[in-house]
């Protein structure tokens, strides 16, 4: 996570806004980016791409030709929620997700859950971090490289795949220790080794062999239906939980309910290359679009993820000093109720609440 690599002396980051509410809370998180970064002399060149529903209507694709290649050439980028499902069945009209996440190597997700006072969470003392394995498993979209992992031979017969392999568990497996280590030093695997045995059994495997490398890291296992009621029960006894794709993608949904909501739900994807990709948890809400309503707490904070992964990648301090200061600033905002959205017991909106985080950037010293 932390490796050293060439100084440089400025981020070149993307801008996406993806659909629906993402044309609301990407750019509150560029914005919010940007204030920390001119008060801390982090020099950031911002590039905005086409993506989504506005770009099939003005390049005839979701996902226009040349995105992927410009990408490459960035340190990160903040991509909006997708919300593909909504997409007309036309042929420029596909889901990006997939593409990236495999093009760019983007095989771990971090997704923290964090309690923050007064929002409703169920406790206090929440703050844990699943890192979710991203481009196997059972998601059918990622798990092969031409057609699909879920078939249907006959008309009353459905396939799906999993796939598990040693080289994907172990990437994750690594990622995961590497985070534990900067944190209590402790990782729980989430798994069903007890039916899946030679998938979960080898996803476990990887996780201890690469474990034998973290000999100050401890590690321990809980099968994935403990583990939801565990969540619920005494979510502050985990501290670093690293599990498959399916498992990550819905103990992470459980553990935005912990503390407030889809709305509180940030991710950084990333991988063995350079590059990191800031994403929400939650998707596209076509349901609050439009409203000024939607809690840019999720983007903006995955935004300031990216921010201190690539200031700590690129050993660039003024990017951890823009990271802390945009830390203060959403704490600042999340403490007060006219600072923050109604989905967190707040008064305002997207705008009232991005206003609070600058107005508190603003006032740091
Ligand atoms: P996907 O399958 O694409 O992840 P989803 O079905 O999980 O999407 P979301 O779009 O994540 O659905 O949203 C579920 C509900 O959570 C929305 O209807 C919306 O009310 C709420 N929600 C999601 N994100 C936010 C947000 N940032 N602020 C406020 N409410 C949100």
């Amino acid at each position: 996570m932390t490796q050293a690599a060439p100084m440089q002396d400025h981020l070149v980051i993307g801008i996406l806004n993806g659909d629906d509410i993402g044309h609301e809370i990407v750019p509150a998180s560029v914005e919010v980016a940007r204030a920390a970064a001119e008060k801390t002399g982090l020099r950031i060149d911002w590039r905005p791409m086409p993506i989504g529903r506005t770009a099939l209507d003005t390049h005839g694709s979701t996902f226009p030709d040349g995105t992927m290649e410009a990408l490459s050439t960035m340190d990160g980028f903040i991509l909006g929620p997708i919300g593909h499902r909504a997409y007309p069945k036309v042929p420029g009209a596909i889901n990006p997700h997939p593409i990236m996440r495999k093009g760019f190597g983007l095989f771990a997700n971090v997704r923290p859950t964090r309690a923050y006072p007064g929002l409703g969470a169920l406790r206090d003392d929440i703050d844990l971090v699943i890192v979710r394995e991203n481009n196997e498993g059972f998601q059918p979209d990622r798990n092969v490289v031409a057609g699909s992992g879920e078939f249907r031979p006959t008309e009353d017969v459905t396939i799906s795949v999993r796939v598990i392999t040693r080289a994907g568990s172990s990437k994750v497996a690594r990622a995961a220790f590497e985070i534990a280590r900067q944190r209590k030093k402790r990782l729980t695997v989430v798994h069903k080794n007890t039916v899946f045995k030679l998938g979960c059994g080898m996803f476990v495997e990887e996780c201890y062999r690469v474990g034998a490398e973290f000999p100050d890291v401890v590690i321990d296992e809980v099968i994935v239906d403990t583990m939801a009621m565990r969540l619920v029960r005494d979510p502050q006894s985990f501290d670093v939980v690293v599990t498959t794709n399916m498992f990550g993608d819905i103990l992470t949904d459980e553990a935005a309910g912990l503390v407030g909501g889809l709305g509180m739900a940030p991710g950084l994807c990333i991988g063995e290359g350079a590059l990191a990709m800031a994403q929400a948890t939650h998707g596209s809400a076509p349901d609050i679009a439009g409203q000024g309503i939607a809690n840019p707490f999720a983007m903006i904070e995955s935004t300031r993820m990216m921010v201190e992964w690539l200031g700590h990648n690129r050993g660039i301090p003024e990017a951890l000093a823009a990271s802390a200061l945009m830390e203060r600033g959403i704490t600042e905002a999340l403490s007060r109720p006219e600072t923050r959205t109604g989905d967190i017991r707040g008064t305002t909106g997207t705008r009232g609440m991005t206003d609070g985080i600058l107005a508190a950037i603003a006032r740091a010293a």
